[in-house]
């Protein structure tokens, strides 16, 4: 069985262990060995490749709003290398989600987020391919959200940790932690593509996503050991599988799946426009000569499920229900809207739809970062900082104070999330 260890081992390769491998070594300016373990650092079914680019801070607790803010302003620096597109986020609010804006509108304002709010009567002014205002309250301008790249801000953060000394090992699915006296000691992981796996990438894809969806170890593949002075559980919807391996019965984090399409229709123009929101939650966006769209329904049940299964123009699929139908209803030029492909991929969410950020309860030296719904990529480099400072300091800094509150120890009142897609 091959050895190695280091000091800081994450679980999970993807943005969320990307950002904070890199966090982490830029703090310790390389003293430290630090390792990042994936079972497919490619990630083609992490959530990470599936999602939808939007980048916002309108939350409703401040703990999410500092995380996506500070990430925000880093995004602004590096706005070339992950192409992000501030071009705003325009959300037509019901009743509910309209005061919901209004009420949370004093903490935009006090953190410089640059939102503004119209009455009903601003709509078609706003969002001129709107032919139907029925059931708008009214709409939210968030001029300093929009668009970024996932894969390459995925990158960019590995690059940064790789010339910082951060390894990372591909093809290693976790099978097994070790802990003693309250610390977690080691860590094991079968090497996936080791004997007799790699026929293809046909065939790895599906051993993959085997794995991923059974939590079955891969047969036969060579066994390797991870020694670890510090454990960072970054591993996505799988984090609490990963839980369970040190001890910890994770009853608060559970997978969903989530479903995107990618339509075209050229009568639509939203050149300009970011993220724009429907009253129905169909968000949609410009995607190059496409248009990316997606729903979260709420009767999906939990699961690992990855199966994309929108397809299909009869009336009866859920494409037409969930996707069609709302926008057409919204803007009538999408009714020549043509369906081109789609994907599904899975959120990790907790009951009140905010993540976790912090020491694992009962142990001494494991660290979690997951859950964060359906803001894993706008909130990555805010939560990389915020682990590696409470990694190496024990406390965070003043920017990202509020953060604290995505402990498993809530704050008194919780942490729920309205305006959550
Ligand atoms: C359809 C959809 C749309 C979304 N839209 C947005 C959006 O617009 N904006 C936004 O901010 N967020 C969005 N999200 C959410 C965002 O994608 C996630 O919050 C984020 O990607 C989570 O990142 P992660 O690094 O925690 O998880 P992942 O990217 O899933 O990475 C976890 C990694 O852990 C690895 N792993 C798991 N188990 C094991 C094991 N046993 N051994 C080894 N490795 C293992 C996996 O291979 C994976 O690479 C969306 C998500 C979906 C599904």
């Amino acid at each position: 069985m091959a050895e190695k260890h280091f000091d800081f081992l994450f679980i999970g390769g993807g943005i969320l262990g990307s950002a904070g491998a890199m966090c982490l070594a830029e703090k310790l300016d390389g003293s430290a060995r630090i390792g990042v373990i994936d079972v497919d650092l490619e990630g083609e079914h992490s959530s990470t490749l599936k999602n939808a680019g939007g980048v916002r801070s309108t939350w409703r607790n401040r703990a999410n709003i500092e995380l996506c803010k500070y990430s925000i302003d880093f995004y602004e620096t590096i706005r070339e290398e992950v192409q992000f597109r501030q071009h705003g986020y325009y959300w037509m609010h019901g009743d509910k989600s309209w005061e919901e804006i209004q009420r949370n509108y004093p903490l935009y304002v006090e953190y410089g987020l640059n939102v503004e709010l119209y009455a009903h009567d601003r709509i078609t002014d706003i969002l001129p391919f709107v032919d139907n205002t029925e059931g708008i309250a009214g709409v939210s301008i968030s001029r300093k959200s929009g668009l970024l790249d996932h894969y390459s801000l995925r990158e960019y953060y590995r690059e940064k940790a790789r010339k910082l000394g951060v390894e990372f090992v591909d093809g290693c699915f976790v099978t097994d932690i070790a802990v003693k006296d309250g610390s977690v000691t080691s860590v094991k992981a079968v090497l996936l593509y080791s004997k007799g796996m790699d026929g293809g990438s046909a065939d790895r894809s599906e051993a993959i996503k085997d794995c991923l969806l059974s939590s079955d170890a891969p047969t036969g593949g060579e066994e390797l050991s991870f020694g670890c002075g510090a454990l960072i559980n970054t591993a996505g919807a799988w984090a609490p599988r990963i839980a369970q391996l040190y001890g910890f019965t994770d009853s608060q984090v559970k997978p969903r799946r989530r479903q995107m399409v990618v339509i075209n229709c050229p009568d639509v123009d939203l050149s300009g426009y970011g993220m724009v929101i429907d009253t129905s939650d169909v968000y949609f966006h410009k995607d190059a000569e496409n248009i990316l769209v997606g729903y979260s329904n709420i009767d999906e049940e939990y699961g690992y499920n990855i199966r994309f299964d929108f397809g299909g123009m009869d009336e009866d699929s859920p494409f037409f229900r969930y996707i069609w139908s709302p926008l057409y209803n919204r803007i009538s030029k999408f009714e020549r809207l043509k369906f081109l492909r789609g994907w599904a991929g899975l959120y990790a969410e907790t009951p009140d739809r905010s993540g976790f950020l912090g020491r694992v309860p009962g142990l001494l030296n494991v660290y979690e970062c997951c859950a964060h719904t359906g803001r894993g990529l706008m909130i990555s480099y805010g939560a990389g900082t915020a682990l590696a400072d409470l990694i190496t300091d024990g406390e965070l800094r003043q920017e990202l104070r509020r953060a604290g509150d995505l402990s498993r120890e809530r704050p008194a009142g919780g942490m729920y999330e309205q305006l959550h897609l």
